[in-house]
């Protein structure tokens, strides 16, 4: 069983294009043929699109919404217990990331301070690994001046009030997550919910957040949670341009509609839509995420240490393939729903 249910959904986009080759593709072959025709051809879509672009052992997990029955679709390994290992790395210029290998934060640096996205778990995380990352990557965690948090999930929110107090940080937060309800009773063994931040400032679609002559764009994105936000960043990489999309929450709604604390799969799927036609708009050439696993930041940070001069960024995946990964994760998200709706869910 793992841990920390919500790993189980995690979608994951961009793992392991270091093992990329066209071969993998033809190698995992998910045991589908009690499927719905629908959704096997779906999935067949998605599994195409990423060519090989996904690890085997993450394959899995962009399937997560069809089926917990391990025969249709096998467990994805357990990070939790998998060698847990810390990140401290800089991706770009101004963009930083700092964490563990299943979650962390997102940091860009600007001549006025530090836009801060999301927050991790608990204020012993903050400490340990947002304060200790900064420390090892030459950044002042004194210099916070924006929290933006993706989505109102502990692992994103838990050390927001912790930074919030001690750096006079603003926290900003699209309304829905700040309005949703509380967490039920959790299973023993779950990870802690850290108290929430004060309620600062509400994110609303299409906002830009400036700082020291930068501009991020927010977007709220439903689907994961009611709602949840995305972002449009732009950084240089040794001073040439990139726009990075920050999709900010992956795993998938357990339902086709929404509830008080998810916008649902047909919610998510739109978002995803937008999203793509908002990134081919702002010439997004990168992904990146909330958690390493569902963006490669775990792999990538170790190949961004070993990078000699000329050579590409790991986070740098071009325009065309930014559109077939959004391509692959919008038919995943659409075998969910057409899984869903075979068992005659509304
Ligand atoms: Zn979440
Ligand atoms: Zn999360």
């Amino acid at each position: 069983m793992l841990r920390f249910p919500v790993f189980s959904t995690i979608v994951s986009l961009v793992a392991a294009l270091a093992v990329a080759s066209p071969s993998v593709a033809q190698k995992y072959e998910p045991p589908i043929a009690a499927l719905p025709a629908n959704v096997q051809w779906h999935m067949k879509m998605a599994y195409l699109l990423m060519n090989g672009d996904v690890s085997e052992k993450n394959i899995p997990m962009m399937f997560s919404g069809i089926a917990t029955d391990p025969k249709i679709v096998k467990p994805p390994y357990n990070v939790m217990e998998d060698n847990k290992f810390q990140i401290a790395t800089k991706a770009f210029d101004q963009l930083y990331f700092v964490g563990w290998n299943y979650n962390g934060a997102w940091a860009l640096k600007t001549n006025q301070g530090i836009i801060l996205f999301s927050t991790m778990a608990t204020p012993q995380e903050a400490q340990d690994i947002i304060e200790g990352g900064f420390h090892k990557l030459g950044l002042d965690p004194r210099s916070i001046k924006y929290i933006v948090i993706d989505h109102a999930h502990k692992d994103h929110f838990g050390s927001a009030k912790y930074l919030q107090e001690k750096y006079h940080a603003h926290v900003l937060m699209n309304a829905a997550e700040w309005d949703m309800p509380p967490y039920p009773p959790q299973p023993a063994g779950a990870l802690p919910i850290s108290p929430m931040p004060r309620r600062d400032i509400d994110i609303v679609d299409g906002q830009q957040l400036s700082l020291g002559g930068q501009t991020v764009t927010l977007y709220v994105t439903p689907g994961h949670t009611p709602g949840s936000v995305s972002a449009i960043i732009p950084v240089t990489d040794h001073g040439q341009k990139h726009t990075l999309l920050l999709w900010g929450a992956t795993g998938l709604p357990a339902t086709l509609g929404p509830t008080p604390r998810s916008g649902g799969l047909r919610q998510y799927e739109a978002s995803l839509w937008r999203v793509a036609k908002i990134g081919i708009d702002a010439g997004v050439d990168g992904l990146v995420a909330i958690h390493p696993i569902a963006d490669g930041t775990d792999v990538k940070a170790a190949l961004a240490a070993k990078r000699k001069a000329g050579e590409p960024n790991p986070w740098v995946i071009g325009q065309s393939t930014f559109i077939r990964y959004m391509g692959a994760f919008i038919e995943s998200v659409q075998a969910s729903i057409d899984y869903h709706e075979s068992k005659g869910e509304q």
